[in-house]
């Protein structure tokens, strides 16, 4: 279906601003305009909740959470960046990987299965899009997606 991004992105980040930990900041760095792609509603909202959620988890408390997003002329690139525990810069490609996870011992305590990029990766991947990481081992983790928009000349049959 034909979804307007930001405000979609709006309500996610929302409904985690609500639960959150008075200390954890959220920014959001969003377009004003509207932007319109043609998405599997509840497929981004599952790959949004993973990525989100995986930046609160691994964030220390009073970290800060920025969200982003803007527009070339045919893609949309989202944005979630982190300061959290980060990771070592040879495995940022590996956490798309099916139950991967960064450090075990770790990984453990935090809950989780190691399988919530994957899915996330597979989402994006069908619907026309790249997800890929950033990081720096304690400084933090940015991971960028981008989906196709939709022209807006030719929204009417498309
Ligand atoms: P699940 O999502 O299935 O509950 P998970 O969060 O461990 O479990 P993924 O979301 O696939 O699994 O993430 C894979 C691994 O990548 C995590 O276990 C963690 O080690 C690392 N990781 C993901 N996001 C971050 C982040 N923002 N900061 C640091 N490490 C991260
Ligand atoms: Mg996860």
């Amino acid at each position: 279906e034909r979804v307007e991004f930001v405000g979609f992105y709006n309500q996610i980040i929302d409904r985690f601003e609500m639960n959150k930990d008075e200390n954890m900041e959220f920014e959001r760095n969003l377009p004003k305009k509207n932007m319109y792609v043609w998405m599997d509603k509840d497929k981004l909202t599952q790959v949004l909740d993973n990525v989100i959620s995986n930046a609160v988890k691994y964030s220390p408390e009073g970290g800060t959470i920025r969200f982003d997003a803007y527009s070339t002329r045919k893609q949309l690139r989202v944005s979630v960046t982190d300061e959290g525990i980060g990771m070592p810069a040879d495995t940022v490609d590996k956490i798309f990987d099916r139950f991967y996870r960064v450090d075990k011992s770790r990984a453990r305590e935090m809950g989780g299965t190691g399988l919530g990029l994957a899915i996330a990766r597979e989402m994006i991947e069908a619907h026309h899009g790249k997800i890929w990481a950033e990081s720096k081992e304690g400084k933090g983790t940015s991971v960028h997606f981008t989906l196709p928009l939709m022209s807006q000349k030719r929204r009417g049959n498309s």
